[in-house]
């Protein structure tokens, strides 16, 4: 009955990364007019399994877009023209971001640090103390270099800054470690289907505060598609502006149900213990951890390349065996290599791709 192609390759890219078969087949089901109330049902029903997986009582929005969407529409909704908002960089996302500001008009100012370490909560201290700024934006989970950055000192830091927004992408960590959202005054939150949510790309959420709908209504053009107060009108009526990715909800309101039933801290630590594996594994192998020692991702490893292999032979050995790693991002290719292990991915599956890279090396000599 599916169609589904046999040649099954599992992925350990950061991005889309494996989904489970369950999650493909709820895709399946019938569809439903966004106007109508199996709809409203069916937003109103995952609205609390959002808000207690971001650790939030703010509303969840929905956007029809990858990540990138919430970028463009937090850059222009949270920050005024005439104002300036703050981008933390430590890699290739947290820069893109950046750029996205600046596209939007956006006057923005970047700390900026080497690929590999972490943004430290008194680099932006020192930064807040001489500029205002309407909104700091950072990425929690540095996909490019492996870095979890200390989100949590820059809430504190946050805390003499009541008029300073606080952005967070945790696209490749919500629910692979907790962000806790409320607690740490996170003003906007986001995350897309296709990373640690283990979902097919093509949507996003953001956890967004009433703060941030304040501001908004203080820019004047805040665009068409991503306006927030547009979103959060249609929001109220447990509906969308424009037509959702219906088959996608399908998936996304199983997954949240498959994750509460795992359970939030069982989650976390499954992924504690695979990027465990997954460094113990490296440095067993003669690889080391590319991102700063005190701060590494729970959801992605990113290694230095240190015995010079082709990774791009590796990549096609792990291919023949039904499994993808990635190859360093951008500047990175070929320097390093990352593996995921976010969402769904089991130890097990580890082993596996492990036992695979070590055949593989043992031949290389
Ligand atoms: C993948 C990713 C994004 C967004 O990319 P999209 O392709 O737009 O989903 C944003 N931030 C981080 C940290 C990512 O890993």
């Amino acid at each position: 009955m599916s169609p589904r192609n046999p040649q099954h390759v599992r992925l350990f890219i950061p991005g889309p990364v494996e989904v489970r078969e369950e999650i493909l087949d709820a895709q399946a089901g019938w569809m439903i007019g966004h106007r109508s109330s199996e709809f409203a049902a069916l937003y109103g029903r995952m609205q609390p399994k959002l808000q207690q997986t971001f650790f939030t009582q703010h509303p969840v929005y929905l956007y029809t877009s990858s990540g990138t969407g919430v970028w463009e529409s937090a850059s222009r909704c949270a920050v005024r023209d005439e104002a300036r908002v703050l981008h933390l960089v430590c890699g290739a996302f947290s820069e893109r971001w950046a750029e996205v500001s600046q596209f939007n008009g956006k006057q923005a100012d970047v700390i900026a640090v080497e690929w590999g370490q972490a943004v430290k909560p008194e680099q932006l201290a020192d930064a807040l103390r001489g500029q205002a700024y309407d909104a700091v934006a950072c990425v929690m989970n540095e996909t490019s270099t492996g870095v979890r950055n200390p989100i949590e000192g820059y809430a504190e830091v946050l805390r003499d800054y009541p008029d300073t927004l606080f952005l967070v992408d945790a696209v490749s960590i919500y629910a692979g470690a907790k962000v806790d959202v409320d607690n740490w005054g996170i003003d906007v939150c986001l995350t897309s289907t296709q990373k640690a949510f283990a979902l097919p790309p093509g949507m996003a959420f953001a956890a967004v505060s009433p703060a941030v709908l304040e501001r908004a209504r203080q820019v004047p053009h805040r665009g068409y598609y991503f306006d927030m107060l547009e979103i959060d009108r249609h929001h109220q009526k447990n509906n969308t502006p424009a037509t959702p990715p219906v088959s996608l909800m399908y998936a996304a309101d199983r997954q949240l149900d498959d994750m509460l039933a795992e359970g939030l801290e069982a989650r976390f630590a499954r992924h504690e213990r695979m990027a465990t594996m997954t460094r113990t594994w490296a440095r067993g192998a003669g690889f080391a951890p590319f991102s700063e020692e005190g701060y590494h991702s729970p959801t992605v490893s990113t290694l230095t390349n240190t015995r010079g292999i082709d990774i791009a032979a590796l990549n096609a050995f792990l291919r023949g065996r039904g499994m993808a790693i990635s190859n360093g991002y951008g500047k990175l290719k070929g320097k390093t290599m990352r593996i995921a292990h976010m969402g769904d991915t089991q130890p097990e599956h580890l082993e596996v791709l492990f036992a695979a890279m070590d055949e593989f090396l043992a031949k290389e000599g």
